[in-house]
């Protein structure tokens, strides 16, 4: 099968010619029709999450098909299914955190793309008890940014309780996707950018922004609640200074540059901060339920597999409105 992968942190994807796997029992082996790009195959390429396996094939949003199950098992999906692979790949089922229906902390979890293989090849194999059915209505292009900027996002959308001003930071593939769910719950959204980015304000208010600016502008009211997408720690600080006395910030990636310190006097009143990590099975569900409600619609911007690394420059150079996602079933490319 054609697959990108990672040999080293540091340097690019490379194309490789590899067998399909074989499933064992409890997995599924996956026809790849398409698989979304995350920033956070940015911070394993860039070597800023330093527990891959190597070499690895990335991608942690994918859509395809049930092709074989292993150890003849056949269990929720039958062959021919369409279903969604996710971040969260394995948890143990045993530990505090899986104990207490935190399963997102699992000490032991494995995450797609990163220690397990990924999407960003022709066949991937996943556990079946951590995929997701796809609604229906959602092609394949437009599915894949819902398995991790959608479900991280309305993880992240949930730590804010019933924030009515929300601010986001950052407007990306999550914030996209969030800003609609928050609509949809009555929420106002206020869109911050880098500096300068006037296609990405405009992007925000024709999806529902009450107001977009750059990230070193104040909103024009207080908030109640912001989330931060981008992976810049000096936005922790701002975002402290946006929000009103009882408010919270979470922050919504994997990793972030430096928090510069602050007064605390940004803090006092009651502020929270806070970062939300991975995801449930129980969110995924509530989410891939509710998405077709809203309805969430997903910009997306299509790449052939074999352009993983221009998607991924494209990611990281701010060029890219919505989610970028890989298409590897070429008879999905226009
Ligand atoms: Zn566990
Ligand atoms: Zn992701």
């Amino acid at each position: 099968m054609r697959a990108m992968i990672l040999n080293a942190p540091g340097s690019p994807l490379q194309a490789a010619d590899l067998p399909i796997p074989t499933p064992k029992a409890k997995q599924v082996l996956i026809r790849v029709h398409t698989c979304g790009v995350c920033r956070t195959d940015l911070h394993v390429v860039d070597g800023e999450l330093t527990e891959p396996k190597l070499p690895l094939i990335l991608g942690h949003q994918i859509v395809g098909t049930v092709v074989s199950h292993g150890g003849g098992v056949h269990g929720a999906f039958p062959v021919g299914t369409r279903v969604g692979v996710p971040w969260l790949g394995y948890t143990c089922n045993h530990c505090r955190y899986c104990q207490s229906g935190r399963e997102n902390l699992c000490d032991y979890a494995q995450f797609t793309g990163y220690q397990l293989d990924g999407g960003y090849a022709e066949y991937t194999i996943a556990d079946e008890r951590f995929c997701f059915p796809i609604p229906a209505g959602y092609p394949d292009l437009q599915a894949a940014p819902l398995l991790c900027a959608g479900l991280i996002g309305y993880r992240s959308l949930m730590m804010t309780g019933e924030a009515k001003r929300i601010g986001l930071y950052g407007f990306g593939a999550a914030a996209h996707i969030v800003i609609q769910t928050a609509r949809y719950q009555g929420r106002q959204s206020f869109a911050f950018t880098r500096p300068g980015d006037m296609q990405g304000q405009q992007f925000a208010r024709d999806l529902g922004a009450v107001w977009a600016g750059s990230s070193v502008e104040a909103p024009p009211e207080l908030l109640d609640a912001a989330i931060i997408f981008a992976p810049v720690g000096a936005l922790v600080p701002a975002a402290l200074k946006a929000v009103a006395k009882g408010g919270v910030v979470v922050c919504a990636g994997i990793h972030m540059s430096n928090i510069p310190s602050f007064a605390y006097e940004l803090l006092w009143g009651e502020r929270m901060l806070r970062s939300v990590a991975n995801l449930t099975r129980r969110e995924g569900e509530e989410f891939l339920a509710l998405a077709p409600k809203v309805p969430i619609q997903t910009q997306v911007k299509a790449f052939p597999l074999a352009a993983a690394n221009e998607a991924l420059e494209a990611l990281r150079n701010g060029k890219i409105q919505g989610a970028a996602v890989l298409v590897v079933d070429q008879s999905l490319l226009p």
